[in-house]
């Protein structure tokens, strides 16, 4: 089963991903993080799309679309995967078509995480991630069990993004509603689309995402 999950930034795409990973053994494919490690290493990549990311703006189509392709490459065909962040534009909706028949794979669901934009700026400037497992957490709305210790891990080390500031937010929901937003349109004509609130507590959010997937889940 491959999956979609599309919303702005902050709207919770990577704390759904990352459950639904532990979970049911599906495989989280997020651009950001692909890209931040490319940004780390120091590749070619990395050094085209460090700037980039820090604007808040898009990174060009064909960087994306051959990271995702490269990822899929690693994957055993039962693998599902999970679109985290990708597709973001409609020529990366069309590539990602492409990219998915070459290796025999079918779109199952996008689902849609609705929220208010009003939200997301506390969202995302609260958040931080384990250094060290890069697990996912907020100030205000997920903390760890024992503070300063990873639950996941045990890590003591965690991390801010910096693009994650309500400068960069700000043009990081104008891309969204420019350039994501408009390709909903493609994947509601094939009747694949769900919505699902992502104004909701996480764990019901997980819910609601679990029930559009019952059919296919490994429990
Ligand atoms: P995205 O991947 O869509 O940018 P994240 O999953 O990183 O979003 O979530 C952004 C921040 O909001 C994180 O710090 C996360 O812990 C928190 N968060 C995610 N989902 C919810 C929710 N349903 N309610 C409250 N906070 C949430
Ligand atoms: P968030 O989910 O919080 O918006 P991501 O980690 O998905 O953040 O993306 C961080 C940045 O990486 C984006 O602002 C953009 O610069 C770049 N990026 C990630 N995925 C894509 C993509 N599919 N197309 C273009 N740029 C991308
Ligand atoms: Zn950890």
């Amino acid at each position: 089963m491959n999956i979609i999950l599309l919303g702005p930034p902050g709207a919770g795409k990577g704390t759904q991903a990352q459950r639904l990973v532990e979970r049911h053994g599906m495989r989280q494919l997020s651009t950001g993080d692909m890209l931040r490690a490319a940004v780390k290493a120091g590749t070619p990549v990395g050094l085209q799309a460090k700037a980039v990311m820090e604007r808040g703006e898009l990174v060009s189509d064909a960087i994306v679309s051959a990271l995702i392709g490269e990822e899929l490459d690693t994957m055993g065909p039962a693998a599902g995967a999970i679109f985290d962040g990708y597709p973001r534009t409609a020529a990366q909706a069309e590539a990602l078509d492409g990219i998915l028949a070459a290796r025999g794979r079918k779109l199952g669901h996008v689902i849609e995480l609705d929220v208010d934009e009003d939200a997301l700026v506390a969202r995302i400037t609260g958040r931080f991630t384990c250094a060290t497992c890069g697990k996912g957490y907020h100030d205000s709305f997920e903390q760890p069990r024992a503070p300063g210790v990873c639950d996941k891990c045990g890590g003591t080390e965690f991390k801010r993004r910096p693009d994650d500031n309500e400068e960069t937010v700000r043009t990081r929901l104008a891309e969204y509603r420019a350039k994501t937003a408009p390709i909903l349109p493609i994947y509601e004509a094939r009747g694949i689309v769900t919505r699902v609130n992502g104004m909701a507590e996480m764990d019901h959010v997980t819910a609601a995402i679990e029930r559009i997937l019952a059919k296919e889940l490994i429990p």
